[in-house]
């Protein structure tokens, strides 16, 4: 009787014992859930940090400016296409700047944003390509290395060139018919009653000059309207002898005062897909210079054909091989174009013999390559010195 106590404990023992194992139980539970959570947590941290480094790689990597990073010891720990591009190399993660970009300058750069240096933007050329460098600290204090961003500013050099060039040609071309009219209206002024003859002549070489410079301004005008992709081209099915009929029937006269002869091979039935009015500009141009540089009594001829593009004149002139297309072509026996000056006779303002030219502006043919190749045709000139020339082009068949 007196051990009643003895189970009593036992079974508040085991009691205890229950409650305490199965919190235990609890709280392993929990525990695991817990961990199971953190880990689906840093997975998707992972995850996370892994799209976000594709990102920034893929933005690098499509960026047109070239991006390198380096640690503190200068050796690269990502370089972009552009920057593997500009510096010529293909593998260069792992290895130090100096020894794939081989320019100490640019080294140099990058030493003194690593120690804390602003303003660190400059100028280099590598090889003969002038590039744009800057160079910036990574974290505070530079303690995860430099980035240097480099952009290739040739293009933007050569545009202030073309810009500069252009604005010193059109003065020249003002200049010339200016100061023709200013030393025309001198004499008038000496000479306020000039005979008869000696005036109609005066008046006659102030109109030429006058002349000159409207179609320097019509010139411009048409050059920037078809270069800003204003004129638009409304391309219609034509009858390529009637492309050429009216800029024919207005030059006439021109060839006429030389005595020389326009010969006309084009097929009545041969239709072209263009703009009219356009491509009559580019006719009137040829036709203008062939008269322009053949002497009296020479030959002007002016021909259609249809034809496919061979494959030679494919690989030459980036056409799609076997496609059709209708080649008109102006052709002449006058003085020619020398060899060095025909791969340039088609850029803007450029004159070959400017003493024998007598006037023009040097814009005819650079308004006919535009307006051709608006057509998706190709313009190109053959010439002999002293025997002839012919300009051929190509427009889409109708
Ligand atoms: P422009 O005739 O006003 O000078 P273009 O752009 O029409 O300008 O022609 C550029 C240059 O190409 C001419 O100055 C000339 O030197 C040369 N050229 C063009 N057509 C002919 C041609 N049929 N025969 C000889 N030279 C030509």
């Amino acid at each position: 009787m007196s051990d009643w106590w003895i189970p009593a404990i036992l079974v508040v023992a085991l009691v205890i014992a229950g409650l305490t194992w199965r919190r235990a139980m609890a709280e392993r539970g929990a525990l695991l859930a817990e961990i199971s959570r953190l880990r689906r947590q840093a997975s998707a941290n992972q995850a996370q940090l892994e799209a976000a480094g594709d990102e920034l790689a893929g933005l690098a990597e499509a960026a047109f400016d070239g991006l390198v990073v380096v640690d503190r010891d200068r050796r690269i720990r990502a370089i972009n296409a552009a920057a593997r591009a500009l510096l010529g190399t293909q593998e260069a993660i792992g290895r130090s700047f100096i020894e794939v970009a081989r320019h100490h300058d640019m080294d140099d750069l990058l030493a003194a944003a690593l120690s804390g240096s602003d303003d660190l933007d400059r100028q280099f050329f590598v090889g003969d390509r002038p590039l744009r460098a800057r160079a910036m600290p990574l974290g505070a204090g530079a303690r995860y290395g430099a980035v240097l961003a480099l952009q290739d500013v040739s293009e933007l050099q050569r545009l202030g060139r073309a810009r500069r060039d252009f604005v010193a040609n059109i003065s020249h071309e003002l200049r010339t018919p200016l100061a023709s009219i200013r030393l025309l209206l001198d004499t008038l002024q000496g000479d306020p009653t000039p005979e008869p003859e000696l005036m109609r002549h005066l008046i006659e070489q102030i109109a030429v000059e006058v002349d000159a410079l409207s179609q320097l301004a019509q010139e411009l005008l048409d050059l920037s309207q078809i270069e800003s992709g204003q004129a638009l081209l409304r391309l219609v099915p034509v009858r390529v002898t009637d492309l050429i009929s009216e800029p024919v029937a207005r030059l006439r006269p021109q060839a006429e005062r030389k005595r020389q002869h326009i010969a006309l091979d084009v097929p009545p039935d041969l239709t072209a897909l263009a703009d009219p009015e356009q491509v009559s500009r580019v006719i009137v141009n040829l036709l203008h210079n062939a008269i322009k540089f053949t002497a009296e009594g020479g030959t002007i001829g002016v021909m259609g054909a249809r034809r496919n593009v061979t494959l030679s004149d494919s690989k030459r002139q980036g056409a799609e091989a076997g496609a059709e297309e209708v080649v008109i072509e102006v052709w002449d026996t006058g003085s020619g174009i020398a060899p060095e000056d025909l791969p340039r006779i088609f850029e803007r303002f450029y004159r070959a013999d400017r003493a024998r030219g007598g006037g023009g502006t040097g814009l005819g043919l650079a308004i006919a390559k535009h307006i051709v190749e608006a057509h998706g045709g190709r313009i190109w000139a053959e010439s002999e010195p002293g025997r002839g020339s012919v300009f051929r082009f190509t427009l889409p068949a109708a």
